[in-house]
């Protein structure tokens, strides 16, 4: 019997790659001249803000909460540990398993962007749609692109990407496997991690967290073993 959280999988998969190809069809409509100027920085935009925002999640998962806290433990913080434990367990996933849970988050917050009035000449509206959409199809990738960066024989073209820097590198990514697992979190594109670990950012990010709640990062991990035993 298929499992229903599979059907679920599937259905969001679909769902949200029809509104996209739904809001590619209308920004094609909308765009003439100039307009695809504002498309393509759109896009851009959207691309860079995946690997921002991929960073700042799985920062969050790794340093903060343990497996047991309470809605996130299971789903979200556990898998974060688990594969500083084992990297590879990743690849044994089908795509369904790798982008499902991500296609439910990415439809939803693409669902206002359908919203966005479109029409030749709304040069804003051309630059924020693509921007959302761009931003919803990097996180859908992002999975995939780092299940990739653990395959030892990725498909060529795949390879290619990987080499060009256009998605998550192999060697770049293993920055992040070097223990303590606290540098380089973007796993999109991995273009901000340099830019990030110069400023420090996820460091004095803790500092900040530190200060206004009193909570350490790492702190809970500690007490289990940090990446070692879950
Ligand atoms: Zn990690
Ligand atoms: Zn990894």
């Amino acid at each position: 019997m298929t499992n229903p959280h599979r059907i679920v999988e599937v259905s969001a998969i679909t769902g949200f790659l029809t509104i996209e190809a739904f809001l590619a069809w209308r920004v094609c409509q909308a765009a003439q001249g100039l307009d695809w100027c504002s498309v393509g920085l759109g896009l851009l935009a959207g691309y860079i803000a995946a690997d921002f925002m991929s960073g700042l999640i799985h920062w969050g998962f790794d340093r903060y909460g343990t497996v047991n806290t309470p809605i996130v433990g299971q789903h979200y913080v556990k898998p974060f540990r688990e594969h500083h434990v084992d990297e590879k367990a990743m690849t044994l996933h089908d795509f369904v398993e790798t982008n499902g849970n991500n296609s439910v988050a990415t439809s939803i917050v693409l669902l206002p962007a359908l919203a966005v009035p479109l029409h030749t000449g709304a040069t804003i509206s051309l630059f924020a749609v693509p921007m959302l959409a761009g931003l919803a199809l990097a996180v859908f990738g992002t999975n995939q692109f780092h299940k990739w960066s653990h395959v030892d024989q990725p498909p060529a073209i795949v390879a290619f990407l990987q080499r060009a820097h256009l998605i998550l590198g192999v060697q770049h990514h293993q920055v992040h496997h070097t223990p303590p697992f606290d540098r380089y979190y973007c796993i999109t594109t991995g273009w901000l991690n340099p830019v990030l670990d110069k400023l420090r950012f996820f460091a004095r990010l803790e500092g900040v967290v530190l200060a206004l709640t009193g909570v350490r990062a790492g702190e809970d991990d500690s007490r289990q073993t940090r990446h070692t035993q879950l």
